[in-house]
């Protein structure tokens, strides 16, 4: 016998039909003679609505209340889920999050989770009833309701499997698991078997939405196995986890991220201290740098350019061009860009793979603006207007030949 986490997006369980579904898929399991754990999200896009509603009476709404309010969705759909299993006749509890144990920070609206207290969730699983437990809340040290940030049941899940130490950790949700390339964009996009938790990280990281990359960090850091899959077709999903085999593949995916906006500083004086004093002044104002790139002074002066995210670059601006350092410069700021990436563990032992990107631009005439690298990932800026072209060739380019 087996302990078994399935944890069930917004989209899974986003009516009648589909908490049905999800009960089948459930009880399936429990049925097998599995000890189950289920974590749910919110309904379809109840979370989003909720958010609505807050801001139309007041948009800046104490961070509090918003938790408060926005846990109401995973309320209604354990709740709803544990009526439809019980229909089917199984043994079924529903749990909140802070009924389930989970205690965390005060940061609400990002809170992360300290500890879980396993108890009643023992308690339960020894009563054999299927466990089914609100995603994304939990409590603070004050007794208040706090969430976990957009997208956090994911979190939930792989924390309860990482606690009670099951033997799978299964996400299910609308795709059927990780692919090499968005496959409603790009043609020959391929499913994974497997993929590394770094490869996972980097391709969350860049906007491959299947899971959220602070479950992957934790997934990583406890070693749980993930299974990415889907809720309405039974095949096999995608496997994370710590080594994963190349299935004949250098990189495992490409993707695209068009929230970017491209800061240059043109003409600053060549001396000691200007970098800092731009990029510490940006990290004042809490603004992620993304790639950065200076040029070789010459004649006294040099050119800064960086990345932000397009939401971040009018403040850059502002901020830079006040900055006494940048007296004489020109700032700039372009959010005609985007950033397109290859991701593969494999690349690390690979020469060429740089190049091989790159000529694949050149064969489509895309110029690259911008390039950055990591052991495990390689990114370039390039117009807007060539992301998806530019991700169709590349994608092409690193296909298997088979
Ligand atoms: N319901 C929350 C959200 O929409 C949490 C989640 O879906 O994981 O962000
Ligand atoms: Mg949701």
């Amino acid at each position: 016998m087996a302990l078994i986490v399935q944890k069930f997006g917004g989209s899974s369980v986003a009516d009648a039909e589909r908490v049905r579904n999800v009960a089948r898929i459930v009880t399936d399991t429990y049925k097998a003679g599995n000890d189950v754990v289920v974590v749910v999200s919110a309904q379809g896009d109840t979370t989003d609505d909720l958010i609505e509603k807050a801001q139309e009476i007041n948009p800046r709404a104490p961070k509090r209340e918003l938790d408060q309010l926005l846990a109401a969705g995973e309320q209604i759909s354990i709740s709803l889920l544990a009526m439809a299993i019980e229909a089917l006749g199984y043994p079924v509890i529903s749990l909140l999050g802070w009924q389930a144990g989970f205690n965390t920070n005060s940061v609400y609206g990002a809170a992360r989770i300290k500890s879980i207290k396993p108890n009643r969730l023992q308690a339960e699983l020894a009563r054999h009833n299927i466990v089914v437990v609100a995603g994304f809340q939990g409590i603070n040290r004050y007794d208040d309701l706090t969430t976990l940030g957009r997208g956090g049941s994911d979190t939930s899940a792989v924390a309860i499997a990482a606690t009670l130490h099951a033997d799978k950790c299964q996400i299910f949700t609308d795709v059927e698991g990780v692919y090499t390339a968005d496959p409603r964009k790009v043609d020959g996009a391929r499913k994974l078997k497997e993929i590394t938790y770094d490869e996972m990280l980097e391709l969350a990281t860049l906007g491959a939405q299947v899971l959220n990359n602070r479950s992957v960090e934790m997934a990583k850091k406890y070693s749980v196995e993930i299974e990415v899959l889907s809720s309405l077709n039974p095949v096999p999903g995608t496997i994370v986890k710590e080594v994963a085999k190349l299935e004949k593949m250098l990189i495992r995916g490409v993707t695209k991220d068009t929230d970017v906006a491209l800061i240059s500083i043109l003409n600053v004086q060549d001396t000691p201290g200007v970098a800092f004093k731009v990029f510490s002044k940006l990290s004042g104002k809490h603004i992620n740098v993304d790639i950065i790139l200076q040029s070789f002074g010459r004649s006294g002066t040099k050119d800064i350019v960086f990345s932000v995210s397009k939401e971040n670059g009018p403040l850059a601006i502002e901020l830079l061009k006040g900055l006494p350092a940048l007296a004489g410069a020109k700032v700039l700021c372009d959010t005609d860009v985007a950033k397109v990436s290859i991701v593969g563990a494999g690349m690390e032992t690979h020469p060429g793979t740089a190049s091989k990107m790159f000529e694949a631009l050149y064969e489509r005439d895309i110029n690259i603006k911008m390039i950055s690298t990591s052991e495990i990932k390689i990114s370039v800026i390039i117009d807007a207007k060539d992301a998806d072209r530019a991700v169709s060739a590349v994608h092409a380019a690193f296909a298997p030949k088979d």
